[in-house]
């Protein structure tokens, strides 16, 4: 099994090499302004004719190196065949923010400095490396392609890494139900562990940035609209190391309770979140923190050739373990108990939700092996 991610390195150039990361930005986007009006007027479709128009002149008068150049000319054809293939054939490729594209060994990470080539010669910048991405660089994961990205805050390169891993062992000695929610962040079992994630500090942080954002939201200045925005990127930043967090937990759970186990989670890209969860406007506004988890979840498993299969989420939280009755009085959201109304059978709600979850993933591989 192939596993490809992008990491994010923050770039620390000095502003003599900002001024040249600037200037290959800025050669790069006319270079591909220029081959596509190129490959518009002679009606060139493919990469290679286009590469045999241009090259030249990409090379002598914009400066590109030679794998930029040719990047270049790749893109281009591949905007124009999309455009086609999209019902827009007659107009020509426009790129408003395109992110110069460098290719192994035209970056390399050395000595904890990026050696890059740029139009103003190799250029060595200091980068930083945010935790999450940390084990990347090392762990044997190839580099491909990297992104050059200016964004508001500073320089980045994304860096797309691979790696091939065995597939997961399909033979389970435990099967892991997560399901997810607002009391508790994460509640997982096993049948015969429980792991709790507590969601209160999240909750807390969160209504602290929600009352930070009605009072800006009431003043209305552009100032405040600023702030506003800079508290809406902290706020994720906050989620998303929450989750990073959460997910590492999940898989030593995992982990801890067999040799070969299997995750199961809830697929949440389908359903309507807001009937899920029942959630206020203000939680629904951070479903995309659910997903979000899950998918942390997902990548990590897979690092740790883990199975990890999604089931449907429809009444996880009303269906009874035990007896397989489903009926939405089973639940009882105020007091986050379970109890079957057929056979009695009491627990945690959402303990009783993860066990079903765990069920649902075992059967559906039952069911997947005899097909
Ligand atoms: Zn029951």
């Amino acid at each position: 099994m192939e596993l490809t991610r992008t990491i994010l390195l923050k770039l620390q150039p000095t502003e003599e090499q900002a001024a040249i990361l600037e200037r290959t930005m800025d050669a790069n986007r006319r270079a591909l302004d220029y081959a596509s009006q190129v490959a518009f007027e002679r009606r060139i479709r493919s990469a290679f004719q286009l590469h045999r128009a241009v090259y030249r002149t990409l090379r002598l008068e914009f400066g590109l190196r030679s794998q930029m150049a040719c990047t270049v000319c790749r893109t281009v054809a591949a905007t124009h065949k999309s455009m086609k293939s999209n019902g827009n054939p007659g107009a020509q490729a426009r790129f408003k923010h395109p992110k110069p594209v460098f290719q192994w060994n035209n970056y390399v990470l050395r000595g904890g400095l990026l050696h890059i080539s740029t139009l103003g010669g190799r250029l060595r910048i200091p980068y930083h490396v945010q935790p999450p991405y940390v084990r990347y660089l090392h762990d044997g994961w190839t580099f491909g392609a990297a992104e050059l990205v200016k964004k508001r805050n500073g320089w980045f390169l994304h860096v797309s890494v691979s790696k091939t891993v065995p597939e997961p062992s399909q033979d389970f000695d435990a099967v892991i139900g997560v399901d997810q929610g607002m009391r508790f962040l994460v509640t997982a079992s096993s049948g015969r562990k429980v792991l709790f994630i507590r969601g209160g500090r999240v909750k807390q942080t969160r209504l602290r940035y929600i009352r930070l954002r009605q009072q800006l939201q009431r003043k209305g200045t552009r100032s405040a609209k600023r702030r506003l925005a800079a508290i809406g990127r902290r706020e994720s930043r906050f989620m998303t190391d929450t989750n990073h967090k959460i997910a590492r937990q999940v898989i030593r759970f995992a982990q801890a309770q067999g040799k070969r186990p299997l995750i199961v989670l809830e697929d949440l890209t389908s359903t309507n979140l807001s009937v899920r969860f029942r959630l206020k406007e203000r939680y629904w506004r951070m479903s995309w923190a659910f997903r979000q988890l899950a998918e942390f979840i997902r990548c990590k498993a897979e690092e740790a050739e883990i199975a990890v299969v999604f089931v449907d989420p429809a009444g996880t939280s009303e269906t009874c373990p035990r007896c397989g009755h489903c009926e939405s009085t089973n639940r009882s959201q105020k007091h986050h108990r379970f109890r079957c109304k057929e056979c009695g059978y009491q627990c945690n709600g959402d303990l009783a939700a993860s066990r079903v979850i765990a069920q649902r993933g075992a059967e559906a591989l039952r069911q997947s092996r005899s097909a």
